[in-house]
C-alpha cells in the first residue's frame, strides 16, 4: 500500500513513524509517550496536520522556509531541472548551468569581497568545509602550525563531528566525544542569563575581549579562525550587547586569523539586510550559508569565500567535495527562491512591516507575569521565563522545565515555537503580516496563560 496516497488515520501514521524512523534531536521515549504531530500539507505561513489543524509556524519549519510554504515557481524550477539535468557532479572539473549561475548570482547579492562559494547539502557539511578552507588557507601560506578555531558556548553551527565540535552545546558534546581537536570555546556574549550586575554594554566588551585573551593563551601562530553567528539561533535567540561586534571586529583586524560569520540562519534577509554581517557591520573573510538560501525547498548549504581566501586556496588541491556540492535541482531552486526574495522585495517587506509588526507583538508579552525579557530583531524574538520579573533570575526546576511545559501549550493552540531551556524563540517566514502577528498574540497569549497556571 502506498503510504502517499491513502490517506492513513493520524494513529497508524503515529505508530509506523514510532516503529521505524529515527527522529533527530527526540527522544525515544518522548515520541512512544506523545506521537508525533505528522505535517501533511503547508501555505504561506499556516501547517496543516493529518488530523486537519491549522497550525501557525512561528518557526517557519527550522529558521530556513523565508518565503514562506507553497510556492509553485520552486516546484517548476524543480521539476524543470529534474527533466533537463537530474544531477551531475562539479569534481574533476565539470560544471553545469544551475551551479554556475547560483554561484553567479551569490556574488553578485552577497557584500565585497565574496565572489566566491563552495557547496554543500547543508550547514554542517559547509562549517566542515569551512574547518578544512582555514586550515588549508594558513598551510598554503606556510603556516601550517595555524589549526586552532575558537567558537563560543551555547553556539550551535551543526551536528556532524566537525561542525557539532565548532558548536558549543555540552549536550551534544557529551555524546560522541566531541569536540575534536583544536577547536575552542570562549563564553557567549548571553548577557541576561550571564551578565551580573554588569551593563549590556560592559558585558559586550568582557565576552568579546575573551577572545583576545584565547588568542594569546593559545599564541597567535596557533590560530587559524574565529567562527560565531552573529546571533545565536538554537542556542536562544541571543542578540549580542551593541558593543560586542564591534570590539570583535577590532581584535579580527588586529591579528592574523579570519572570521567565519555563520549566516545560516539569519542570511537571505532575516535582519532585513541579505546578511547578517552587513547589519552589524561585520567584515567576516567566510560566510556559512544554507536554509533561507532555498528557503528550505531542497537541500542546499555552502561557504561564501572572500577573494583572498579563495585566491589562496585555488593556488594548490583543495582535497575535499560532496556528492551534492551545487546539486543542480537545489541550485534551480535556490536561484527561483532569490528571484522571489529580491523582485517581490521581501528585504523592504521585513524591515516595513514585518519586523516592525513582530516586535510590537513580541513586546505585548512583556508584562506578562513569567516573562523577563521580551526582545526581537528582524524576524527572530524571544521571550525569557523568570520566577521573578525584577531580577533576571532562572527558575529552581531544572532548566528546560518551564520551557517544556510551554512548548506543549503551544502545540494545543496550534502554533509552532521552540524553547531552548526556558526560552521561547520565534522566527517566522519572512511574509509575516500584521494578521498573523494578531493570531500569533492570541495564541501565544493562550499557551503562555496555560504555561502560568501550570507553573505557579
Ligand atoms: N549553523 C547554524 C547557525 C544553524 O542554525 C544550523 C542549523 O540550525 C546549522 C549551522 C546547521 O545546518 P544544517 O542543519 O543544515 O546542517
Amino acid at each position: 500500500m502506498n503510504i502517499l496516497t491513502n490517506h492513513l488515520p493520524t494513529a497508524e501514521l503515529q505508530r509506523i513513524d514510532a516503529a521505524h524512523h529515527m527522529h533527530p534531536f527526540t527522544g525515544g521515549a518522548e515520541l512512544a509517550a506523545k506521537g508525533t504531530r505528522v505535517i501533511t500539507r503547508a501555505d504561506g505561513v499556516m501547517l496543516t496536520d493529518s488530523d486537519g489543524h491549522e497550525i501557525l509556524d512561528m518557526m517557519a519549519g527550522l529558521w530556513c522556509v523565508n518565503i514562506g510554504y507553497g510556492r509553485d515557481e520552486l516546484a517548476d524550477a524543480a521539476s524543470r531541472q529534474m527533466r533537463e539535468l537530474p544531477y551531475y557532479n562539479t569534481f574533476f572539473q565539470t560544471s553545469h548551468v544551475p551551479v554556475i549561475a547560483l554561484s553567479q548570482k551569490l556574488a553578485e547579492l552577497a557584500p565585497e569581497p565574496f565572489n566566491n562559494t563552495f557547496f554543500a547539502a547543508s550547514g554542517s557539511e559547509a562549517n566542515d568545509t569551512n574547518i578544512r578552507l582555514v586550515r588549508q588557507y594558513w598551510a598554503a601560506l606556510g603556516k601550517p602550525s595555524k589549526k586552532v578555531i575558537i567558537s563560543r558556548t551555547n553556539a550551535y553551527h551543526g551536528s556532524s563531528m566537525g561542525s557539532g565540535s565548532l558548536g558549543g552545546m555540552a549536550h551534544m558534546h557529551a555524546q560522541g566525544g566531541l569536540p575534536i581537536e583544536n577547536i575552542v570555546h570562549i563564553d557567549q556574549p548571553h548577557w541576561w542569563a550571564e551578565g551580573a550586575e554588569m551593563s549590556p554594554e560592559e558585558f559586550g566588551l568582557l565576552r568579546a575581549r575573551q577572545l583576545e585573551q584565547e588568542i594569546d593563551a593559545l599564541g597567535e601562530e596557533n590560530v587559524a579562525a574565529f567562527i560565531a553567528e552573529p546571533i545565536q539561533g538554537a542556542g536562544g535567540v541571543i542578540i549580542p550587547p551593541e558593543t560586542y561586534w564591534p570590539e570583535i571586529q577590532r581584535i579580527c583586524d588586529a591579528r592574523e586569523i579570519l572570521l567565519i560569520a555563520d549566516e545560516v540562519i539569519l542570511g537571505f534577509g532575516r535582519t532585513g539586510k541579505w546578511f547578517g554581517s552587513e547589519y552589524y557591520g561585520i567584515r567576516p573573510d567566510i560566510m556559512t550559508i544554507a536554509k533561507g538560501l532555498s528557503s528550505g525547498y531542497a537541500p542546499i548549504g555552502g561557504s561564501l569565500v572572500s577573494d583572498h581566501v579563495a585566491e589562496v586556496i585555488g593556488r594548490s588541491d583543495f582535497n575535499h567535495g560532496y556528492t551534492y556540492s551545487g546539486h543542480p535541482v537545489s541550485c534551480a531552486v535556490a536561484l527561483e527562491n532569490l528571484r522571489i526574495i529580491e523582485e517581490e522585495n521581501l528585504l523592504g517587506h521585513v524591515n516595513d512591516h514585518a519586523a516592525p509588526a513582530l516586535a510590537k507583538a513580541i513586546e505585548s508579552f512583556a508584562d506578562h507575569p513569567l516573562i523577563g525579557e521580551a526582545r526581537s530583531l528582524g524576524m527572530l524574538g524571544a521571550l525569557q521565563f523568570t520566577p521573578d520579573k525584577s531580577r533576571r533570575v532562572p527558575f529552581k526546576a531544572p532548566k528546560g522545565t518551564i520551557g517544556q511545559i510551554a512548548r506543549e501549550a503551544c502545540f494545543r493552540n496550534n502554533i509552532v515555537m521552540r524553547h531552548v531551556g526556558d526560552r521561547m524563540i520565534v522566527s517566522p517566514p519572512l511574509i509575516l503580516t500584521e494578521e498573523h502577528c494578531e493570531i500569533f498574540k492570541e495564541r501565544a497569549g493562550k499557551a503562555l496563560g496555560e504555561t502560568y497556571a501550570t507553573a505557579k
